[in-house]
């Protein structure tokens, strides 16, 4: 391992800034989506989340992920791992609704609360913690239930709605369609649990030190 020092760092100054600008022309080009919608979330864009809210090159599970993002959204996140066996009827509600998980947001409480049922496998605990997490981190529960829930747009750009100004960790806009957003949690969640597992190892946060 090699320590620059700030001569050296002086040196390679250049180059620097030469990367920094070409982060930075990849982002605008991001946002080159047709106006209204975009792509699916990406590994790497995931990452700059987790830079942002400092998870980037270390080990994380769904508990600490929630704690950095409450922090960042100022809100408080708080997690309930429900026994089954004392509360049948939650797992009967969530089997109903097809789903794993819930997740609740106050807005005028500034808090979020995510539950599971006690009985899940780890790892599909861990997967429905992050799923549920990544729609707070999406702002897809800022979006208003009544809005219509579009169905015909031309791939590979989905649509997206405005949202109140509320502040989002994810730099896109929530999808329109609901089945859009489920299948972004899902690749959120599935990026969190593989960046989560290698920490520093984690070949995009290695490629982050690259970029920036
Ligand atoms: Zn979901």
């Amino acid at each position: 391992m090699s320590v620059e020092t700030p001569a050296s760092l002086f040196r390679t100054l250049p180059a620097n800034l030469q990367k920094m600008g070409r982060w930075l022309r990849r982002g605008s080009a991001a946002e080159n989506d047709p106006p209204g919608s975009r792509r699916f979330l990406t590994q790497e864009q995931f990452q700059e989340e987790l830079v942002v809210i400092g998870l980037s090159d270390q080990p994380f599970g769904p508990m600490q992920y929630a704690g950095a993002l409450g922090r960042y959204l100022g809100l408080t996140i708080s997690v309930d791992i429900i026994p089954d066996t004392a509360h049948p009827l939650l797992s009967r509600e969530l089997a109903r609704k097809g789903v794993t998980g819930e997740i609740r947001y106050r807005a005028d409480l500034d808090r979020a609360h995510v539950i599971v049922p006690g009985s899940l496998p780890p790892f599909a605990l861990a997967f429905t913690l992050l799923h549920e997490l990544g729609h707070l981190a999406a702002g897809d529960l800022f979006v208003d239930p009544c809005d219509v829930d579009l169905l015909s747009v031309t791939s590979p750009f989905l649509p997206t709605l405005e949202v109140p100004h509320k502040k989002r960790l994810a730099r896109g806009l929530p999808f329109a369609r609901i089945g859009d957003r489920e299948h972004e949690a899902d690749l959120r969640a599935g990026y969190a649990f593989v960046a989560g597992c290698l920490g520093s190892e984690n070949p995009y946060a290695q490629r982050m030190y690259d970029i920036l």
